[in-house]
């Protein structure tokens, strides 16, 4: 169940340098990458089914084939290692690992789409990642591997490591892009999509760590093989951060098309203490939540985990127990988000604030009878109505959490307005009114 294409490298000793990466089988793409045309190499990926691993699963191929071909202006790639989803936690081992499959990758982006500046923007908080990439872009340059004539194809490639500051916007592409440019981090409005207007406004690819670091696999292997693992749609294998109440929390790669809660059961040896399972969040802390029944009865893979109302994302399976306060979960998730907003759409930057003030109220035992309504209400005035996601990301969990663990939210709300104070005060506990 569990298959190594990504991290089968993770655990060779320095594996991170360039001598160790060569003597584990990298950089052995060349002969036939360049080999093809360009066009002919993101028509592999296209055949491969590859899609973007940072969250939202685009097709890589059909990404680079947006860029213009014919531009006067300079074409950039920008990697994203920002890395903020709330248990998202899979690109960071790549950096520290396997930093040479990264680089080799991007050669294989820049030489698909005539790309001559990779920038790779990786979160600020990542010291040791960034210290263990930037080593190993170094070794790259003094082997000739980027600069002026990389890979000695006549061909230029230069890799700027860019340090972000810790804002979780910055993960999203435009705001990443905006940052990038020295700006606040502060998303675009789409369109222009930064394949044709992106970074510097030229024509730019974004795409995720472990994307890009599945390329080399692909060319070594080809298209076919690649498309033959998983399942038609979801093609592959991916890197899950599985983190929460089990045994062995952890980086597992594994193949589309797998049940989910057999795979997290396989990889970390179930839930912790061997209580019984409450929930699973698939996709990290923006996705839906999943009962246990459900989790049990969903296979992982996109099309799977969309229709049971969810998402894969960026791979961060969150794993709750029968223990866990499911009013104190969404509060968590709402105070990250209503934190993270920058605040430019007020639908998000009210929305997330006022979805964090009532759950909040819940938790602490101040609820109100009517507060369940009342954060569905707000739900749909939050959600398609902004310049980014940021705004769904908090509404979409709020939804399912009351969808599916209503009753854990109206204990919450009647303990708080016990029925003899609920006559006393007209209605509601007065404290709770008070707040
Ligand atoms: Fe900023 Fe939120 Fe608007 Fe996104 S949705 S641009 S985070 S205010």
């Amino acid at each position: 169940m569990a298959r190594k294409i990504i991290s089968e490298r993770f655990d060779k000793k320095g594996n991170n340098t360039l001598e160790g990466y060569k003597s584990n089988g990298g950089y052995q793409s060349f002969d036939k990458l360049f080999a093809m045309k360009p066009d002919d190499v993101i028509d592999h990926v296209k055949r491969s089914g590859l899609r973007g691993r940072g969250g939202a699963g685009f097709p890589t191929g059909m990404k680079w084939s947006f860029v213009p071909k014919s531009t006067e202006k300079p074409k950039y790639l920008c990697v994203n290692a920002d890395e903020g989803e709330p248990g998202t936690f899979k690109d960071r081992l790549i950096l520290e690992l396997d930093p040479h499959a990264l680089i080799e990758g991007i050669i294989v982006c820049c030489y698909a789409v005539g790309i001559e500046t990779a920038y790779v923007y990786i979160r600020g908080e990542y010291d040791y990642p960034i210290a263990r990439f930037t080593a190993a872009v170094e070794e790259a340059y003094k082997a000739g591997l980027l600069g002026g004539n990389a890979c000695g194809k006549g061909i230029k490639i230069d890799v700027v490591v860019h340090k972000g500051a810790g804002a979780y916007i910055c993960g999203e592409e435009t705001g990443l892009i905006e940052s990038l440019e020295g700006k606040k981090g502060q998303p675009r409005p789409k369109p222009p999509f930064p394949a044709v207007e992106g970074a510097f406004a030229c024509p730019t690819v974004v795409n995720n760590v472990e994307t890009i670091s599945a390329l080399p696999w692909i060319i070594n292997n080809g298209a076919e093989t690649y498309a033959s693992i998983g399942t038609e749609k979801s093609t592959g294998t991916m890197l899950f951060s599985i983190s929460g109440m089990v045994e062995k929390p952890g980086v597992y790669e594994g193949e589309f098309g797998v049940n989910l809660w057999d795979f997290i059961e396989e990889c970390t040896g179930g839930v912790k203490g061997g209580k019984k399972l409450k929930a699973v969040i698939p996709g990290g802390s923006s996705s839906a939540i999943l009962t246990a029944e459900e989790a049990r009865n969903t296979n992982l893979d996109y099309e799977s985990i969309a229709a049971a109302g969810s998402m894969v994302g960026s791979g961060a399976i969150m794993v709750l127990d029968e223990d866990t306060s499911i009013v104190k979960a969404l509060e968590v998730v709402l105070r990250f988000y209503a934190h993270e907003s920058c605040g430019q759409c007020p639908p998000c930057r009210d929305g997330t604030y006022w979805l964090y003030e009532i759950v909040n109220r819940i938790r602490m035992g101040k609820g109100r009878p009517e507060d369940i309504d009342l954060l569905f209400s707000i739900c749909p005035d939050m959600s398609g109505r902004t310049i980014c996601v940021l705004a769904d990301s908090a509404a979409i969990p709020t939804k399912s959490y009351l969808e599916k663990f209503r009753a854990e939210f109206e204990a919450a709300i009647d303990h708080a307005n016990p029925p003899e104070r609920r006559l006393e005060a007209g209605g509601v506990n007065p404290e709770a009114r008070a707040l």
